[in-house]
């Protein structure tokens, strides 16, 4: 080694950029130097050289473990294209393509390998890395999208799980995993079962200022994103999201019919089809993609104005990625919604309905009514959402609907008090559905049993109804003064914010629900 190379040096003579971002610096300087760690940058920051620099800095190749088949080329062809030694080896190469790149491996040509994780943990290549560690080394293991590994995210990879094993396989080679979707329990999850215990952690802030948040009330949801359209976004690319495929093709036929240059994307089109859709929305401009939560994930382009949603993501993690994908540029974009209690009641049907075990259906309706929680907000959005990845706002954003138009209120202080005031009494362990139950006076089996009959709170909230309950405590738990324990099934704690509101000392002013709510008793409700 005569001269050594710096990773500043690498950034602006390889990549061409003047200065790194946010933490890319401190991540690079810490991996290159040998440490484990976790990465957690919203989607557009940069996580790629976090990886890709202290790869091209090391000793050895560095393992780039992806999910996602279809980008790795493209990404390993941007590479290539700077002049770094890369390459992939997931199914879509032949038998003689992917020898030729174990040959490049053998030979130390590559600095840098994608490759996806079913093919890395086979025998066979673990025992091909095994060679190569000892051989020339090994720069480190990089594991891209890592809340795959959570089974409770909409991204779950079973393949995943069985990455722990680098670890012991390989103790002397650094381990980074990456996300831009991760609340905190998928935060534990991830350390727990990628065995990161010793990383350190890099958290960045999840802030998009540029994002201007707006939820709007759902009357005729086509009319709305059409005046949406044409008002905001007369020629931006952009893109819709609707939860099934059926609809994704109705409103994209739809919008065509209107003049607009819309494409559909689902799961249930064919690859071909998938593809020519998604390279013509990168590289026209002004394609308005109609789409499910199937297309997102690793797309890059830089202009995309807005993200709308004519359905209910189902969390806010999930819908803040959606929305990552606009105005990754800097500049203003717009992140519309459309948002009606029908949803809420589907989603709900939906989710309990499933086959999910009985504690992931609980997990996965307390972090809807986080998302509820969110629609429903009266607050600045950006200090909504940033309260949910556990990020203070400094003041308010300014920019998004309920900064621009205060949201008509009423004073709900009395029954915050209540509402808080049975947390406690049951011990902070309970969920909204018993809450209400004794808020009500409702002597089920569950009440009776535990005596919550003989609570102070237990009758005291008949004044409103469990329809108006919900929405207090959802609404109690987006403004940060309930926390949900997902680790104890989804019961609900107070929160310091709690206190000055149950001394009196803090008045609660909560949202009016602007319809009236009809929604029969139904297992939702349990
Ligand atoms: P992520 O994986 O976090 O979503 P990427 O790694 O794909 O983000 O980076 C997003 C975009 O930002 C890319 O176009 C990338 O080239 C660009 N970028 C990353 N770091 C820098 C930097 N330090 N300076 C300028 N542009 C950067
Ligand atoms: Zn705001």
């Amino acid at each position: 080694m005569s001269t050594t190379v710096t990773p500043k040096q690498i950034l602006q003579d390889v990549f061409g950029y003047p200065d790194f971002r946010g933490d890319q610096a401190r991540v690079v300087d810490h991996v290159t130097g040998g440490g484990d760690a976790l990465v957690l940058m919203p989607t557009g920051a940069g996580k790629s050289l976090c990886y890709q620099i202290p790869a091209l800095c090391r000793r050895g190749v560095g393992i780039v473990i992806s999910p996602l088949i279809a980008l790795m080329q493209d990404q390993v062809a941007a590479l290539q294209q700077l002049g770094v030694a890369v390459a992939f080896l997931n199914s879509s190469l032949d038998a003689e393509a992917a020898r030729a790149v174990m040959r490049q491996l053998q030979q130390g040509d590559l600095k840098l390998l994608y490759v996806a994780p079913e093919r890395l943990m086979t025998d066979g290549f673990l025992n091909f890395l095994d060679r190569l560690q000892a051989d020339q080394g090994l720069g480190l293991f990089a594991i891209d999208e890592a809340h795959c590994v959570s089974q409770w995210g909409h991204d779950f990879r079973p393949e995943y799980r069985a990455l722990k094993v680098l670890h012991e396989r390989f103790p002397d080679v650094p381990r980074m995993a990456l996300t831009a979707t991760a609340d905190a329990p998928t935060r534990r999850e991830i350390v727990e079962q990628l065995g990161l215990e010793q990383a350190q952690q890099f958290v960045s802030s999840f802030d998009r200022p540029n994002l201007h948040f707006r939820v709007t009330q759902k009357t005729n949801a086509r009319e709305q994103l059409l005046n949406f359209l044409n008002a905001e976004h007369p020629n931006d690319a952009g893109i819709v999201y609707c939860l099934s495929r059926k609809k994704v093709e109705e409103t994209a036929a739809w919008l065509k019919a209107q003049g607009w240059d819309a494409l559909p994307y689902h799961a249930g089109l064919d690859a071909a089809t998938r593809h020519e859709n998604q390279q013509r929305f990168l590289r026209e401009e002004g394609i308005v993609m109609v789409a499910t939560v199937a297309f997102g994930m690793g797309i890059d382009k830089p202009n995309v104005r807005f993200v709308a949603h004519l359905d209910l993501p189902k969390s806010l993690e999930g819908y803040y990625q959606e929305i990552g994908r606009a105005g990754r540029d800097g500049l203003p974009a717009n992140a519309w919604m459309t948002y009606g209690l029908g949803d809420v009641v589907s989603m709900r049907r939906m989710l309990l309905s499933g086959d999910a075990p009985e504690e992931r259906k609980i997990v996965e309706l307390q972090k809807l009514d986080a998302l509820l929680g969110y629609c429903e907000s009266t607050v600045c959005r950006h200090q909504t959402v940033l309260r949910y990845f556990g990020e203070a706002h400094p003041g308010d954003c300014g920019q998004c609907d309920n900064c621009l138009t205060p949201v008509d209120t009423w004073d709900a202080t009395q029954p915050a008090q209540m509402a808080l005031s049975c947390v406690y009494r049951t011990g902070q362990r309970f969920g909204v559905a018993h809450l209400i139950d004794v808020l009500l006076g409702k002597e089920t089996p569950k009440v009776a049993q535990l005596g919550h009959t003989q609570l102070s709170t237990f009758g005291i909230g008949k004044a409103l109804d469990r329809a108006q309950w919900r929405s207090v405590y959802r609404q109690l738990t987006a403004s940060g003064l309930l926390n949900v324990d997902m680790a104890a099934f989804g019961g609900l704690k107070l929160t310091e914010l709690a206190k000055p509101v149950l001394r009196g000392e803090q008045s609660v002013w909560l949202r009016r629900d602007p319809e009236p709510v009809k929604r029969k008793t139904s297992t939702a409700e349990r």
